[in-house]
């Protein structure tokens, strides 16, 4: 069988890789840290001591409708260790809770019941919610400017309520394309929404790692899946038409899978788009006692977007994506920021004593979903014919996301079988 190099074990890599291994081919990864899985890891908390606990670089969440994710985990079999939760939080400065859940209704009426018992919309936001739904339905496969206007450009047309952007739209589309709504391209709102939250009932339930997000890709799992190598603490430092240099050393194969950041191409010697980037940060936070029951919650009209109850409501991860307003501030302030905020949100914050904190700013988290960035984005393919690309950035069909990531590892999977002649397909079709 032939053999292929994938260069880069985050999940583009790594599902490239399983994908290959399933297929019967020979293949090495090559990673430059000592640990799988890129910016969807984690670390020890302190790497000098043995016995450190691990954190994960930021919460990482996913939806249902993330199929080709799901395939990837149960290729690895750790599909289970993925808790999926039926119930969204939203919570008002003042603590007030409101919770989105699907009703007795079919899909696209599912959240109905939930929908109109939201507490933190008037009834003309609600009106013009259901009302931007019903077009966004509607315009999905008509409008064929969606990626040339932006998703705040269309919402004013559809003459949504500054509540409803601020408290609706904004708050479920900045986390999920890591862009603010006046940045991003409205096709990635659009698909949002479609996917999430209208075309099938359960595609909106959220899953959240039940375990540090580093093992789901642990050496072990990888022994039944296919003849594949991991090369930790391998980075590689070229490649060219003759091979990859790999610490030092020339590894040649009959195909190459360049799965790493944007960013780090030109440095290979390979041509990349020059995207912006969109930030994110990850604050940890560990209290002397718990400060909510809450497993989760997206917080409203603050900074901090969203809240994980990542162990008896002691230690909290709280997120704020596209976080542009944190990049110059000092980890301290934005800490002082966090705790401020949790104490509008949940009072028990108030009393309870910081154990320890830490702050993760990604400040190359993720491409920014602009419009007309769309068109830019590379298919797998190459000039060469032994060379493909995967990656959250590439023409995946989805938003730089852990399934844009293992959509793109698939297609170029799939590249290089066409390319050798024994064609084979993995990409799993969208729910709809
Ligand atoms: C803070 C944060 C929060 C996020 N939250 C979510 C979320 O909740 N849900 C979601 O779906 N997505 C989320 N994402 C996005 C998601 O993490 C990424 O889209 C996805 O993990 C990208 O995978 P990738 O394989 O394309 O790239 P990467 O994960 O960046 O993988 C590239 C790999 O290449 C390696 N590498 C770099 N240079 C070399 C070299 N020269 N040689 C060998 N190896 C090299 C890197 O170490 C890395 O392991 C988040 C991202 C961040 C940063």
């Amino acid at each position: 069988m032939p053999s292929a190099i994938v260069i880069g074990g985050g999940l583009a890599g790594l599902s490239a890789a399983a994908a290959l291994g399933g297929a019967g081919f020979h293949v090495e990864v090559f990673e430059s840290r000592p640990f799988l899985g890129g910016r969807a890891t984690s670390f020890p908390l302190s790497p000098a001591s043995d016995a450190s606990e691990l954190i994960d670089n930021c919460q990482h969440i996913l939806l249902r409708c993330c199929v080709n994710l799901l395939d990837f985990y149960a290729r690895l079999g750790v599909q289970d260790s993925i808790r999926f939760y039926r119930e969204f939080y939203f919570i008002e400065p003042g603590g007030r809770v409101s919770t989105l859940r699907r009703g007795a209704l079919p899909a696209p009426l599912h959240f109905t019941e939930s929908f109109m018992k939201m507490r933190f919309l008037g009834a003309g936001d609600k009106i013009a919610i259901a009302r931007g739904l019903l077009a966004l339905r509607r315009e999905r496969t008509r409008r064929k400017d969606l990626d040339s206007i932006t998703m705040l450009d269309w919402l004013l047309q559809k003459r949504q309520t500054p509540r409803a952007i601020e408290r609706f739209w904004r708050q479920v589309l900045v986390s999920a394309v890591n862009e603010d709504v006046d940045r991003m391209a409205a096709r990635h709102g659009f698909q949002v929404f479609w996917l999430g939250f209208l075309a099938r009932a359960d595609a909106y339930e959220m899953g959240v790692p039940a375990i540090p997000l580093g093992e789901l890709y642990r050496a072990e799992l990888w022994r039944g899946i296919g003849d594949i190598s991991l090369r930790l603490r391998c980075p590689v430092e070229r490649i060219d038409p003759e091979g990859i240099t790999a610490g030092g050393q020339r590894r040649t194969a009959d195909y190459y899978i360049c799965a790493l950041p944007f960013e780090r191409l030109a440095g290979l010697g390979l041509p990349a788009p020059a995207f912006e980037h969109s930030p994110i940060t990850g604050i940890h936070l560990w209290f002397d006692r718990a400060v909510t029951d809450l497993p989760h919650a997206t917080l409203l009209d603050r900074t901090i977007q969203w809240m994980f109850n990542k162990s008896a409501g002691r230690y909290l991860q709280l997120v704020v994506s596209a976080s542009r307003d944190l990049a110059a501030m000092s980890r301290a302030d934005i800490v002082a920021l966090a705790l401020d905020e949790l104490g509008e949100f949940f009072p028990d914050a108030r009393q309870a004593r910081m154990e320890k904190a830490h702050v993760i700013k990604e400040l190359r988290a993720t491409f920014s979903a602009a419009p007309g960035t769309e068109a830019l984005r590379p298919a797998p393919e190459t000039s060469r014919t032994d060379l493909f690309l995967a990656g959250d950035w590439t023409r995946s069909g989805w938003p730089a996301t852990m399934e844009g990531a293992v959509r793109s590892g698939y297609l170029a999977a799939e590249a290089v079988t066409a390319a050798s002649g024994r064609p084979a397909r993995f990409l799993l079709p969208d729910i709809a």
